[in-house]
């Protein structure tokens, strides 16, 4: 029986896109072979790569306006370097928001490339919200932040305004909830969290922003270079990809990011009221920034513990367990987490409480 997946990543994605991605491993558009052994330059493949480019411009309203997406190897973690490499000037510097684990693993590596001013960091609460007050420095070539908080489960529900270019980290929530994507010149994020399995990287940049640095910088990692060669510089991650444009034809499908950013609404407020009402439960992250995708939890008396666990793994849950540096519980609730998971859940929480009171 499928389990309710509420892995934080590689995570669940919808039924259709396992199935038709299964039939594709067995001949691919009944071409009589399989996505595994064709050419990536073959007209079938380039199809596939030209389809998810632009779905990916159209789903996030970016065609027409100067923004090319890649799918490139190496993970968000890749990124954390390419971006430095293209975007700091020589003797530059870059401006980084501290809201996690993976925004302070960014401002690691632009370390190597140059001055790296963290604007503000919520490190010293051990990251349970997101800084608010800073003033980001117009001088720097470039603002980095992380919309969503994977581990944390603390979620960027606005952006500032600056003048420099904004990169963002849209890991964990990218095609979850509409914003003008506009205001971002760079989008990256590692596919395996709402978008396809691992193995592909989603970059959105806008092409004006690139080649002002004055570095010499290496082919692999020139993201002008992958626009130049429309993604398929070197032999691309075909199957990932082919994965990820499946996922969001679901999500055109359906409506867009529009109408998956109200069930995702639906899913959060679920889960979050019951936190908010059960008294064996309390959240870990500041409720105004609490994530949409990513809900951490904790039980107030961590001796119930084994209790718990077994309740919720015969309920049919996988992937629950919170990550070490929170403890507790992480309930990640991706666009393909159907809300009838989270009842599930929620309704576990509240034979766990019967128990306790009984
Ligand atoms: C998972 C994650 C990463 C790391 O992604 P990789 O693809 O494993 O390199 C980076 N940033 C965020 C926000 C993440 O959730």
């Amino acid at each position: 029986m499928k389990k309710h997946n509420y892995s934080a990543g590689p995570c669940i994605l919808p039924q259709e896109v396992f199935e038709k991605s299964a039939q594709a491993i067995l001949d691919f558009n009944q071409s009589g072979l399989s996505i595994l052994e064709i050419s990536h330059r073959s007209k079938d493949f380039v199809a596939v790569m030209e389809e998810a480019r632009a779905l990916v411009l159209e789903l996030l309203g970016l065609e027409g306006k100067g923004y090319q997406a890649l799918f490139l190897h190496g993970g968000a973690s890749l990124e954390f370097l390419m971006v430095p490499y293209n975007l700091m000037k020589v003797n530059g510097k870059a401006a980084y928001l501290d809201t996690g684990t993976w925004a302070s693993g960014a401002i690691k590596e632009a370390k190597h490339f140059g001055e790296t001013l963290v604007v503000a960091s919520s490190k010293s609460e051990n990251y349970n919200h997101i800084p608010k007050e800073y003033t980001i420095p117009s001088d720097a070539d470039y603002f980095h932040c992380t919309s969503n908080n994977t581990i944390f489960g603390t979620q960027m529900k606005s952006f500032p305004t600056t003048k420099i270019p904004m990169i963002c980290d849209m890991s964990s929530d990218i095609f979850s909830r509409v914003l003008d994507f506009t205001q971002f010149d760079l989008i990256y994020a590692g596919a395996q969290k709402n978008m396809g399995p691992a193995g592909a990287t989603l970059v959105v940049v806008k092409e004006d922003i690139l080649g002002k640095t004055g570095r010499d910088i290496p082919n692999m990692l020139n993201y002008q270079q992958h626009i130049d060669k429309e993604s398929m510089y070197n032999t691309p991650p075909v199957f990932p990809i082919y994965v990820s444009l499946l996922t969001l034809q679901w999500l055109k499908n359906l409506g867009g990011i529009a109408a998956i950013e109200k069930i995702n609404n639906q899913k959060a407020t679920l889960l979050y009221s019951e936190i908010d009402r059960n008294p064996y439960f309390k959240g870990t992250a500041a409720v105004e920034d609490r994530s949409n995708m990513n809900a951490t939890f904790l039980l107030v008396d961590e001796t119930h513990k084994d209790v718990f666990d077994a309740m919720w793994k015969e309920a049919g849950i996988s992937g629950l367990n919170g990550h070490r540096s929170v403890g507790g519980y992480r309930a990640s609730m991706y666009n393909a987490l159907p809300l009838e998971s989270v009842q599930v859940l929620v309704d576990v929480m509240q034979a766990f409480e019967q128990k306790m009171n009984s």
